[in-house]
């Protein structure tokens, strides 16, 4: 049998590297892209029973974490490998790095391969302002946001977006961080309609504060909030809180109010709630979403955003990257699977002149 491969006969994935994830956020803009991504996850957590999920996959090392997360629906199955080193930054390199894959379920072709360092922060950024919009006080106007590290400008601009935060209370360990936010912030009208103080703990950046969100990075039991620093009416959006061993909340601090929860399987091992017992109660978010379970009920409540991170606003993310690239012709085709003429002869590929294997520029 013939057993010459030609480009047409190889299954194309989409690659989409850092270089074009960045050409793809600066043609459609930063907060556009944060929206993008917030629809979608909205509307995948209103779909919330049509996916198969699990808690992620985490090795665990002495400083840090390597995790694998997948999810599927009928259509579409992706996944996410991740890290999560607190140390990397003091040797050069980030705290959290990763990429993904989505694929057809009919055939398990992969559709695309992505960066998605910085597309979770985008869609990090885009949970915690959807939830913050359904949670938080009406007419929330001032976010303090301890942590100012890589993750920092990408929840302040969805804040003010999505949320309309207009002023916000910076502190972090490190006041270098703290300066490259307020920096970032002030070029390129970036942080436009934002007004930002920088605090010298804690504590002061939390004084008047409507929202809190807490986005540091250390692998320890921490406690940057306790009770004492709860004000009537806060939303809490902790998001740095997100492994076994590493969390942000003194844990009277989640007794103050309802704690909302993406997934309560991953959460319960991952989140701040890691620290209470098994029946502690939380509230999964898309419930909220969906009209099943309230969300705040009066203007003094307290509520907590325990993030963890979930493969569904993975899923949501890779899905508004894939679209959005191919609209803008952006990433390119890779032969990452083969596909044989003859698919039972795998074999065969390996007598194949290379040169036509590669697929046309
Ligand atoms: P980063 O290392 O770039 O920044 C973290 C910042 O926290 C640093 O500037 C550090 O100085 C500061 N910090 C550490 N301890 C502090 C303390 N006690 N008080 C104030 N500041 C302190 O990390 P990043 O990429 O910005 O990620 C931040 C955190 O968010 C990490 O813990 C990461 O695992 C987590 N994360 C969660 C999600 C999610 O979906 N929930 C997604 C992405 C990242």
């Amino acid at each position: 049998m013939d057993t010459t491969i030609t480009a047409s006969t190889l299954s194309p994935t989409l690659y989409v590297g850092v270089e074009d994830m960045v050409r793809l956020v600066q043609r459609v803009g930063l907060p556009a892209c944060i929206a993008g991504v917030a629809e979608r996850i909205e509307a995948a957590f209103l779909r919330w029973n049509d996916f198969d999920k699990r808690a992620r996959l985490a090795c665990h090392s002495a400083d840090g974490v390597i995790e694998l997360m997948p999810i599927a629906d009928a259509e579409h199955f992706t996944f996410k490998y991740v890290n999560g080193h607190p140390k990397n930054t003091r040797a050069g390199l980030p705290t959290v790095m990763a990429f993904g894959v989505l694929a057809d379920v009919a055939t398990g072709v992969p559709r695309l391969l992505s960066e998605l360092t910085l597309t979770t922060a985008i869609r990090t950024a885009a949970m915690s302002a959807t939830a913050a919009r359904h949670l938080a006080r009406p007419g929330s106007r001032v976010m303090a946001l301890i942590g100012n590290g890589a993750q920092s400008e990408f929840q302040a601009i969805a804040f003010r977006d999505l949320v309309g935060i207009r002023e916000l209370r910076l502190f972090d360990t490190d006041p270098a961080a703290t300066a490259k936010l307020a920096a970032n912030l002030a070029a390129n009208l970036d942080g436009q309609g934002l007004s930002v103080t920088v605090c010298a703990s804690i504590r002061e950046a939390v004084q008047g504060a409507d929202i809190v969100t807490t986005v540091t990075a250390d692998k320890t039991n921490a406690t940057i909030l306790t009770p004492d620093l709860i004000a009537p009416g806060m939303h809490l959006n902790a998001v740095g809180g997100d492994c076994p061993g590493k969390t942000e909340l003194h844990a009277d601090v989640l007794r103050c109010g309802p704690v909302f929860v993406e997934y309560a399987p991953q959460s319960r091992i991952e989140g701040d709630v890691q620290q209470m017992p098994a029946d502690f109660p939380v509230t999964e978010f898309w419930q909220v979403l969906a009209g099943q379970a309230p969300g705040r009920t009066s203007a003094e409540q307290v509520t907590v955003f325990d993030s963890v991170g979930f493969a569904l606003e993975d899923y949501a993310a890779l899905c508004f990257v894939h679209d959005t690239a191919r609209a803008l012709g952006l990433g390119r085709e890779i032969d990452l699977v083969p596909q044989a003429v003859d698919p039972k002869d795998l074999f065969g590929l390996l007598r194949a002149p290379v040169d036509a294997l590669r697929i046309a520029a």
